[in-house]
Order: C-alpha cells, then structure tokens, then sequence
C-alpha cells in the first residue's frame, strides 16, 4: 500500500499528539526519542498542533546548568470532543477534553420500537447534546463528534450500510444526523473504536502492532499494523468473532455455525455455564446474559467451582481464538476489552494467557504480551468513537 506524504504527515501529528497527551508537560528532544520521530519534525509538528490550539508552551525543564529545554503541554481549554457508543441496546454519549478525561456523560436505552433510522437518530442527537450543553463545556470549543455504530459502517459517505440487528441498510447516517446537530461528525464501528481507545489513552500506545480483542455480545479485533488503525478495503478488517472456531458448531445470527462469537460472546459464554450444569443458580432466571457474566464474575472471586470452571472453558476457546491471531499478525500486545473482559478480569485473562502459551506458535506468542484493557471509564468504545473526531480534526486541520 502506497502512502502519499500527506497521509504520513498526518500519521505522525497523531503520533506525537498522542505522546504529548501522554507525556504532558515534556519538551521537544523527550517527543522525538518516544516517537522515533527527528527533532526537526518533532518541532514543525509541535508547531503546527500549537497553531491548531492543541498545545500550548508550558515553561521550561530543569537542566541541570545546561540550555533550558522548552516544555509543551495539552491545551485544556483547546476543545471538548464527543465519543458516541450506538450498542444494539443503548446510546452513550461522553464528553472528553483533550487529556481524555471525561467531563459528562448520558446514556438512554434504545426500546424494541425505537429501532427505526429517525428515532435512533433522534436519541443519538438528544444524547450528545446533553453532554455537549452540559456545563463542564462552557468556555471551551467544541471539535467534533464521533459515533461508532454496530455494523457495517461505509465512514467516508457517513452511512450506515448494515446493521444487521435492526434490519437497516444503507442509511445516511450522519446527514440525517446533520439535520440535528451543528457539529462535524464522523463514523465508524466499535471494533476500530476500541483498538483507537487502545492506540490514544491505553495499552497499545507507543505501540506499532496491536490487537484489541472486543469482548461483548458480539465479538471482534480492532488491529493496529505498523502503529496505525488497520480498517481494510471495505473498513470491515477486524471481524474475527465470525471466523470459524468448531466446524458446524453452534448456529451463529450471521447464519454460519461454529463463529468464534458463538463461544466467547455473553450469549456464548451463558451457553457454555448452561451446557455444563442447566440448573446453575448462576444464570439468571430471565435470561439476562449481563447478570449472568456479572454472576460468574462474583462466582469466580468467591471460588465457585461451576464458575471457575465455565470461565476456565470461555476462556480456552477464547485463548485458541486469540493463538490464531497472535500466529497470523504477531503482534506486541493483545488487550481483552469490552464489558465482558471488564467483568470476567484477571480469571479469564489467566486462562486466555495459558491457552495461547499452549496453541500459538513460540515465537509469535513469546514475543506477544496479553493484557487487560487498562481503558477506564463507563466505556472505551465511547473514548474511541472521540479520538475519530480528534483524528478528523488533525487529518484536516485546514478546514474551519
Ligand atoms: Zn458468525
């Protein structure tokens, strides 16, 4: 793949915005050793995120007697950014400011009969401009707004191309959403959105190859190659839950059987528990898949031995799953994120960990470190979906 020096241009304003955020406040020479950047480009970028008002001069370092070494810092009135998570089941919405810290939030639940294009919209707009109007916004700018939607999402056009769990196809997502909202916008899926919070503010930073395993009711890998965001031809790269892990396995809803999210998705999960003892106490009596990952959860700390064995299980097939991605990319770093990883913690990553050791290669799998996303807050996806609207901004920081 061919880049032009504009798309590498822009590579590396993300690359030391990211360490500034990071590292903030830190001077010029410290940029350029952490990027693998020169110290001429490190300056002119610097200079350029200044102009955009991302950074701003910040005194200088203690040298020891030597020349003073000028430090630069994350503005924190540069601009408040907002990351949307559209789930099959809710919308929500965070306010960043350009540290990533979160300053509001609303979340709204979407009802079976709030599934039609307009109404979706019309609770995705009420959500961002709560956090948007909230009060911690006041005084600063607004940059953008970054939605990830489930599905196929075409983010150039803004459309929505399938979803499949609503029946939707081809809607013009963001101009509909444009007739609501005054702010840019931009769109893409949750799988990119979590390997982007990975990439800004979590594991994967500084890192060139990464792997983010998105662990929820669906299951997917948001894949960062030579330290950028890998989205494929048709931005669909990452859809690892629907590769094949038991041949005519369980039915999957993409209409296959033995998808890797039929195993280790919560429904997956919850089947596993049912399949080794149907009267578990730990399923819920509702089918509740969350208050059942939340019940193997407390299982596991108390030492129940159905739910150390389902998660030992759910963790096994995750971990073959994993050994196959670890064997095809090599990359530096695997991080298990989504509410499902966050529930499920140290006793899934431990068997995840073992069962790699086992099925991957040596050499790819020694290299590769497995982790938990350290991403906290109510939701990376939402982190994510900002750093798209930050991305936008320095992808074309001529545009008013
Ligand atoms: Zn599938």
């Amino acid at each position: 793949m061919k880049r032009t020096s504009r798309e590498i241009r822009t590579a590396n304003r993300y690359r030391v915005l990211r360490q500034a955020i990071a590292d903030s406040p830190v001077s010029r020479p410290r940029l350029a050793a952490a990027t693998g950047l020169s110290t001429a480009t490190v300056a002119t970028l610097v200079g350029e995120l200044a102009g955009l008002g991302l950074l701003v001069d910040a005194g200088y370092e203690d040298s020891g007697g030597g020349r003073p070494r000028g430090l630069v810092a994350v503005n924190p009135r540069g601009g408040t950014l907002v990351g949307v998570d559209v789930a099959e089941t809710y919308v929500h919405a965070e306010l960043f400011d350009l540290s990533w810290r979160a300053l509001a939030s609303s979340r709204r639940t979407l009802r079976p009969a709030d599934l039609a294009p307009r109404r979706v919209v019309r609770v995705i707009a009420a959500a961002v401009r709560a956090v948007a109007e909230h009060r911690s916004a006041a005084g600063r700018r607004p940059l953008g707004v970054g939605i990830s939607m489930p599905g196929v999402v075409d983010r150039t056009a803004g459309v929505s191309v399938v979803a499949p769990n609503w029946g939707w196809q081809d809607v013009p997502l963001l101009r509909l959403l444009a007739e609501h909202l005054p702010h840019q916008l931009f769109l893409d899926n949750p799988l990119h959105a979590c390997l982007a919070a990975e990439l800004w503010s979590g594991a994967a930073r500084g890192r060139d190859d990464a792997v983010v395993v998105n662990l929820g009711t669906g299951v997917g890998a948001g894949l960062a190659l030579g330290g950028e965001l890998h989205r494929g031809a048709f931005n669909s790269a990452g859809e690892w839950g629907h590769t094949t892990l038991v041949l005519d396995g369980r039915a999957c809803h993409c209409g296959r059987r033995g998808c890797v999210e039929t195993y280790v998705g919560a429904p997956g999960i919850v089947r596993n528990l049912r399949e080794m003892s149907p009267d578990s106490p730990l399923l819920s009596p509702d089918d509740d898949q969350t208050a059942t990952i939340a019940a193997l959860s407390r299982g596991c700390r108390e030492g129940d031995p159905v739910a150390v064995k389902a998660v030992g299980e759910s963790g096994a097939y995750l971990g073959a799953a994993v050994a196959d991605l670890v064997n095809l990319l090599d990359p530096e770093i695997v991080v298990l994120s989504g509410w499902v990883a966050g529930q499920l913690g140290e006793p899934l990553l431990r068997e995840v960990r073992a069962a790699v050791a086992r099925q991957a290669l040596r050499r790819p799998a020694g290299g590769a470190e497995i982790v938990l996303s350290p991403v906290a807050g109510a939701s990376p996806v939402s982190l994510g979906a900002a750093s798209f609207a930050l991305e936008g901004v320095l992808a074309a920081p001529d545009r008013p």
